[in-house]
């Protein structure tokens, strides 16, 4: 990879063709290794020059701008097939029956094109900034003609573009590029763009926890070097990637790793919600970094009213609330308010409550890196004391793990799931999973301490009933965080009702690809491979040692790790609010056995 190191000064490089890019996509398909992808990445970087680089990292992602911005292109299946009809002149039937037949419109584009008998209507070619720039029209075209606007803007780069550009500029706006780059595959690639190594990579994902917008990210890095990326700060309006717990299963432990005192606060079941907040301006972001401000009105009245600061960023969980009787409403009742219509009418039936845990920013000053204790004393602060909807926390600083039990057990009787126990010296570790943080929840007495969040990689096809729809179980993967792949750990095929293997069989067919992607590491051939976007949430009796699966697995002979009896469970089918690299990751798995070991030889 030597000579792959960045001119910072590139801003006078030639702008990307999007053949080139084009080029660089096919090649990023066609290999099945990791390493190789992360060269080929970073070689195109490289090529790229300061004003493009956030374009063509938001294309790489599949997106428009960082997930927060909500900008989504709104182009339908049927839209794209209409515009290249236009663009090649071959009928949209036949364009139907080759997109049933094949299931990749950026392929039957690529082909369609090569076949077209109309004449490429100009050789001035795209570049990387005049797709991306059309593709942003389309996005916020939005009301009456606008399905028309869109099939023109996008059959006229498409009549101009070579069939190999046609697949991506068609799989790009309607969400299916498939190139399987997870957003750490492209840090790494920046890493080594930028500095010839892979070593920069961690300095990144701090900033990247931060800033969340892997786009800026580049720029400034292009921009300003590799020292403006440690100095990135919190800024309103853009969410920080929130902080996670890790799990143990005893309070003795907790207390152990603790060092003998902490921090124990109930754990709300319901929505986590990071607020931000600008004199009457109020934005709400989900786990995974969504806006949803517009699902939450009462939330964003409650803060507007409860909080006495001009400027702060809060971290907590909003959940249903029973104020008759004074009592939380499990996480059913709270999951209804996840909805995109009648809002309004709905905060009324079922009014949420925002349990505030934490404290990132405060008119001008930056939280982060002070310890919790202080956090939470600036937390109490800000909140009025009249406030109705808006509350802190419950919270005990305990010594003991019996004052941890009595705890724990006054709020499962109180309907909760559980505790969080925090470490009174951490910062607020934004973006992982540390010890500073630790849950204890009512399920951990279970045989498996917790359910496991699992990424889809493949499913088979079913006999019997399942014939019928098309599916007989699923084989999903846990995330290996150093290496950024998804090893398997378990065929799943209990669990499914009638209506979740329809469910699944069609959700998983819009997602098949022909190949193992580069980023799964599997010794099991599923029926389909699908791209691994879905996660589950799985319960399961046991963790065992096994020579089928890879997670865990050495290439020293060491055995993977299996499930015992699992199945699906949860509310929702799919975590929304989870991305494939947010599910359980091997080192989870690797420390849930070690403890289950200890639980069995006691
Ligand atoms: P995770 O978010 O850790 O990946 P998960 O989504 O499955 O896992 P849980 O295992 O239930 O969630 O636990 C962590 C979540 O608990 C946090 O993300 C947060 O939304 C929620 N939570 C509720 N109460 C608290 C609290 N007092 N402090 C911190 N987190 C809390």
């Amino acid at each position: 990879m030597v000579g792959l190191k960045l001119k910072l000064q590139n801003s006078k490089c030639d702008p990307v063709q999007f053949k080139e890019l084009s080029q660089y996509y096919q090649k990023i398909e066609d290999i099945s290794s990791r390493l190789k992808m992360i060269e080929i990445l970073a070689e195109m970087f490289t090529k790229v020059n300061v004003n493009e680089i956030s374009k063509v990292v938001y294309i790489t992602q599949g997106a428009l701008a960082a997930p927060y911005e909500g900008i989504e292109f709104g182009l339908s299946v049927k839209t794209a097939e209409d515009a290249i009809s236009i663009a090649t002149g071959i009928s949209k039937k036949e364009i139907d029956d080759a997109y049933k037949k094949q299931g990749d419109l950026g392929d039957v584009a690529e082909i369609l094109k090569s076949k077209s008998l109309l004449k490429r209507m100009s050789q001035s070619t795209y570049t990387v900034s005049m797709v991306y720039d059309s593709m942003l029209k389309i996005a916020k075209t939005s009301g009456k003609g606008s399905r028309d606007l869109k099939i023109r803007i996008l059959a006229d780069i498409l009549a101009a573009s070579t069939p190999l550009e046609c697949k991506y500029i068609i799989r790009y706006p309607i969400g299916q590029l498939r190139l399987g780059v997870g957003d750490p595959t492209i840090l790494e690639a920046l890493s080594v763009a930028s500095t010839g190594n892979r070593e920069f990579k961690s300095k990144l994902e701090n900033a990247y926890n931060i800033c969340s917008d892997l786009g800026v990210l580049a720029e400034r890095l292009f921009s300003k070097g590799v020292d403006a990326i440690e100095s990135i700060d919190v800024t309103l309006f853009k969410p920080i990637r929130p902080a996670l717990a890790e799990r143990l299963p005893t309070s003795e432990q907790i207390i152990e790793k603790m060092g003998g005192t902490c921090a124990i606060e109930q754990k709300y079941d319901g929505f986590r919600c990071q607020v931000h907040k600008e004199g009457k301006k109020i934005k709400i972001y989900s786990r995974n970094l969504e806006e949803t401000t517009e699902m939450f009105p009462d939330i964003v009245k409650a803060v507007q009213e409860s909080i006495t600061v001009e400027n702060a960023i809060l971290d907590g969980e909003a959940l249903a609330f029973n104020e008759s009787t004074n009592e939380f409403l499990p996480f059913q009742e709270t999951i209804q308010r996840k909805r995109k219509h009648n809002i309004k009418e709905m905060s009324k039936q079922i009014p949420l409550h925002l349990m505030a845990f934490d404290v990132i920013y405060i008119d001008g000053c930056n939280y982060l890196n002070k310890p919790y204790s202080e956090r939470r004393e600036a937390l109490k602060n800000i909140i009025s004391k009249n406030s109705e909807r808006v509350t802190l926390s419950k919270m005990l600083i305990v010594n003991s793990a019996s004052n941890l039990d009595n705890f724990f057990h006054e709020s499962i009787e109180g309907g909760l799931e559980g505790i969080v126990a925090k470490d009174l010296k951490a910062p607020y570790v934004a973006g992982a999973r540390k010890f500073s943080w630790i849950k204890l929840k009512r399920s951990y007495r279970r045989a498996i301490s917790d359910t496991l969040d699992l990424v889809i990689i493949g499913y088979y096809l079913g006999k019997g009933i399942r014939a019928e729809f098309n599916f007989g179980g699923l084989l999903c993967a846990v995330y290996n965080k150093t290496s950024d792949m998804f090893e398997t750990i378990s065929r799943i095929g209990t669990g499914f009702t009638e209506e979740k293997m329809k469910d699944l069989s069609i959700m998983l067919s819009k997602i098949i690809i022909k190949k193992k992607p580069a980023r799964v590491n599997s010794l099991i051939e599923p029926d389909f491979w699908v791209r691994p976007i879905y996660v589950v949430t799985v319960l399961a009796d046991e963790i065992t040692r096994s020579s089928q699966h890879t997670c865990g697995k050495t290439p020293d002979g060491r055995l993977g790790y299996a499930l015992r009896f699992p199945r699906l469970v949860g509310d929702e089918l799919i975590r929304s609010d989870k991305n494939p690299e947010d599910a359980t990751t091997t080192y989870e798995i690797e420390e849930i056995f070690g403890e289950q070991r200890k639980v069995n030889i006691k």
